[in-house]
């Protein structure tokens, strides 16, 4: 299987996409420190929100016993899916029970994690992404690169190209505001038709049984309203136990997904409307497994808020598809290898650990820590390549003995001033491209400080 680190050599061999993904996540990021800096109490809510979320994966059974008593007394029919399989059955079910053959689909990390679209499109069903990012991403047949924001490695010139060729938009045409105008009328001729929508759940709550969707196009609205019948499809760490809870989590979201005060559409839903119907669909999948794991069970504690791929110097340079997984960034690079380490095992060494997607975590999930955790468990359970093992033990036989480190450093300081800069800057390098070595001192440190009096 191919790693972390060659799929993002191809995606930083483009050097001129590569520094516009990093300039606009970084824009995300700094819209997100003003609203953080704002408000005075920002990390008491932080504290608070990792304190609810601790709480509730503690008794997460008994929360979600309660939702569920709740949710059906409030006319919601509740199911319990073990797997994504489970899931893709018991949505299929209920679709084809009712002869529907037309859905809409607002934002959802877990159906794409499910494979939803393709299980039910290879059913006949038709399904439509709303959310304009996730449209964009189906209609050009890829998943989203982002969690939040889904088609953010492209231009809108590819865009426009793309509108052209399946929508029929004016060919060259690239301004947003048309691009948008016209995707607009597309969704809502799908809108119109639909038979039933499906939303994401960002909230469930335990104490009321019912649940809170966030988007800022209203597309979950839109799809929920029209159609007589609804599917909410949430992961078992989605529970949170009283309405007031969401007061923490519903300032922290958007402030630090999109820089935004609020999303623009926060909706309850809590039963179905007169005449129709509203499922929710509780979903494992390997969460339990992960509640069972000590070291890296507060990852569950998720928002999904997508901070941290926004401020990590390597996603930002290295895109989502070089993660492989339905989420990536630093919370994929422990979700991806907690199910399946064999197939991920690269993605806990995607990251410098510089600490900043801790910084930024809502939930204030020890990002950092857990990935150089999980370096460790799967250098010890020997699943890491064995030249980098080779490699490691090498770095570590060195840093151990002073000696060595000093005889090391001072051959760099002779060999790599040295080196012919094709070596660095090749086209094999891609890395290379991207960043200047500094210049190496002709001597040590130690003899630089010595000279400082003088
Ligand atoms: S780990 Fe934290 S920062 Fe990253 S997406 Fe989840 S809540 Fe947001």
């Amino acid at each position: 299987m191919i790693g972390h680190a060659d799929k993002a050599a191809l995606f930083a061999a483009n050097e001129e996409r590569t520094h516009w993904h990093d300039q606009a996540l970084w824009f995300v990021r700094l819209k997100r420190d003003r609203q953080a800096e704002s408000i005075p109490e920002w990390e008491a809510l932080r504290e608070a929100a990792s304190a609810i979320k601790a709480h509730t994966l503690s008794r997460l059974a008994d929360y979600l016993e309660e939702f569920e008593r709740n949710a059906r007394a409030n006319g919601i029919q509740v199911h319990w899916a073990r797997d994504g399989a489970e899931h893709n059955a018991i949505v299929h079910r209920i679709l084809a029970d009712r002869g529907i053959k037309r859905l809409v689909k607002s934002k959802s990390m877990l159906t794409e994690e499910c494979h939803l679209n393709p299980y039910l499109e290879a059913r006949g069903i038709e399904v439509t992404d709303t959310d304009l990012g996730e449209r964009i991403v189906q209609l050009r047949r890829e998943p989203p690169s982002h969690i939040v924001l889904p088609a953010i490695h492209l231009k809108k010139e590819d865009i426009g190209e793309l509108f052209h060729k399946e929508l029929g938009t004016a060919k060259g045409a690239s301004d947003p505001n048309y691009l948008t105008e016209a995707a607009r009328s597309h969704l809502r001729q799908k809108f119109m038709a639909a038979q039933a929508g499906l939303t994401g759940v960002n909230f469930a709550i335990a104490e009321t049984g019912g649940f809170v969707v966030c988007t800022n196009e209203g597309n979950a609205d839109m799809g929920t309203s029209l159609p007589p019948v609804h599917i909410g499809c949430m992961g078992v760490e989605k529970i949170v136990p009283r309405t007031k809870d969401l007061a923490v989590f519903l300032r922290l979201l958007a402030r630090s997904a999109t820089g935004q005060p609020v999303t623009t559409y926060t909706t309850h839903f809590h039963g179905p409307m007169r005449g129709g119907e509203l499922h929710v669909v509780i979903v494992d999948n390997g969460r339990s497994a992960i509640l069972g794991q000590e070291t890296f069970r507060r990852s569950l504690s998720c928002i999904r808020c997508g901070a941290c791929m926004n401020t990590c110097p390597v996603f930002r340079r290295s895109g989502g598809y070089s993660y492989g997984y339905t989420v990536p960034g630093p919370i994929g690079s422990l979700l991806a290898p907690l199910r399946d380490p064999s197939n991920f095992s690269s993605l806990p060494f995607a990251s410098s650990l510089c600490g900043s997607c801790s910084d930024v975590c809502p939930v204030k999930i020890d990002l950092h820590h857990e990935l150089y955790a999980f370096r460790q468990e799967l250098v010890r359970q020997k699943i890491v390549p064995f030249h980098k093992r080779l490699a490691m033990a090498g770095l570590s036989w060195v840093l151990m003995r002073t000696w060595a480190y000093r005889l090391t450093g001072g051959l760099m300081r002779r060999i790599v001033p040295r080196l012919p800069r094709a070596l660095v800057y090749g086209p094999w390098n891609p890395w290379g491209r991207q960043r200047e070595l500094p210049q190496m001192p002709r001597e040590s440190f130690r003899d630089l400080i010595r000279k400082e009096p003088k």
